[in-house]
């Protein structure tokens, strides 16, 4: 019974952080907190899974859309990313690869900074940006086109001839640290809402009914994956690195921080360099994450109910824990 009680208190409380972080993009407990309870909840409903319920936080991607934007159904599901806070937990996430694919394929790892903003998804139609969306809840997401096309540097059209017809990229919208603090300047001078961090930022900047105000807002993008794809008129790379090359191509921005590396051992090596120059970049990031680069090999490993198996998020240390807690108390 107490382990009932427990599971039903952690629910109740990540889901109403869902809510404030999601729906309000106006969390009032810093990441580190909320990532404690949920791994709290994961152990607890491990140890116990006949207590796992469809509807647990566990199970969930975001939250669902809010009614005032217009609805986009994923035609592929948008997931999360499992975590991984440390380096046993990645050796870890790393031996459970290899266990399932219980032969000796070699993993190459795709290496890509955890950008901390939101995630979106873009379609692209004969070249034309024809609607953008969040993820949502992973399956419904919501209808923010006239926002993405006021972002700076995410093209209206691609380039070249040789893209799908129908070509449905994904990717993490952010604001820089620069642009941040401008941001939060000017709001102060108009006794506007201060935002607690870029990540904030982004997101409600990005899910404003008026898109005059988000075209004021400092948003960049780098794309991190294709979504659906329809109509090839060239082959698509069986390696996730060198399809980001081919969204490069037809040019869309990627994160300059992306590469390859050739076992764990790589993978702690990119982990540390990009840990190193974490504060000298002018964007906000939070881990690094890793995945097989091999798409055939992705496809063997498959999902669970929120995240592929095939990809980690290895989380810094939480860093301004005490800062970012301060900064919202101050907002509020
Ligand atoms: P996540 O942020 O841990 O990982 C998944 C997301 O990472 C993707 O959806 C994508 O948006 C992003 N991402 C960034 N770079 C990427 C890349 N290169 N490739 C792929 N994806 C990339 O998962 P989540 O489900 O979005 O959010 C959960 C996290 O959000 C929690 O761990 C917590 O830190 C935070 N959160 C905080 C609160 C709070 O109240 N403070 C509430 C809810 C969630």
């Amino acid at each position: 019974m107490q382990i009932e009680q427990e599971l039903a208190r952690l629910r109740a409380q990540l889901n109403e952080y869902n809510y404030q972080y999601y729906v309000l993009d106006d969390p009032t407990v810093p990441d580190a907190e909320y990532d404690r309870l949920m791994e709290r909840l994961k152990a607890l409903e491990a140890q116990h899974p006949e207590l796992i319920s469809p509807d647990s936080p566990t199970q969930k991607v975001g939250a669902a859309p809010v009614g005032a934007f217009g609805e986009v159904e994923h035609e592929v599901p948008m997931l999360s990313l499992d975590n991984a806070f440390d380096a046993d937990s990645f050796a870890a996430f790393e031996k459970r690869v290899h266990d399932r694919l219980k032969d000796d394929s070699k993993v190459t790892w795709c290496c890509e900074p955890k950008l901390d903003g939101l995630a979106v998804s873009l379609l692209y139609e004969d070249g034309k940006l024809v609607r953008g969306a969040t993820r949502g809840d992973g399956r419904t997401g919501e209808n923010i086109t006239a926002n993405v096309k006021t972002i700076a540097n995410l093209p209206l059209s691609l380039r070249g001839e040789d893209y799908p017809k129908r070509l449905e990229v994904r990717g993490e919208v952010f604001m820089t640290k620069a642009g941040f603090e401008a941001l939060n300047d000017s709001q102060r001078k108009q006794g506007g809402k201060i935002f607690a961090n870029p990540r904030n930022a982004a997101a409600g900047s990005l899910r404003q009914l008026d898109s005059r105000i988000t075209a004021k807002r400092p948003l960049r993008i780098y794309v991190y994956s294709m979504g659906l794809v329809e109509g090839e008129q060239s082959p698509l790379a069986n390696s996730h690195y060198q399809r980001l090359q081919q969204l490069r191509g037809w040019g869309l921005p990627l994160c300059p921080q992306t590469g390859l590396a050739q076992d764990r051992a790589g993978c702690e090596a990119f982990y540390e360099k990009i840990m190193a120059i974490r504060d000298s970049l002018d964007y906000e990031i939070d881990g690094l994450v890793c995945k097989v680069d091999d798409i055939g090999l992705q496809q063997r490993l498959g999902f669970v109910a929120r995240a592929p198996r095939w990809a980690v998020a290895w989380k810094f240390p939480a860093q301004e824990q005490m800062t970012e807690l301060l900064d919202v108390e101050f907002q509020v």
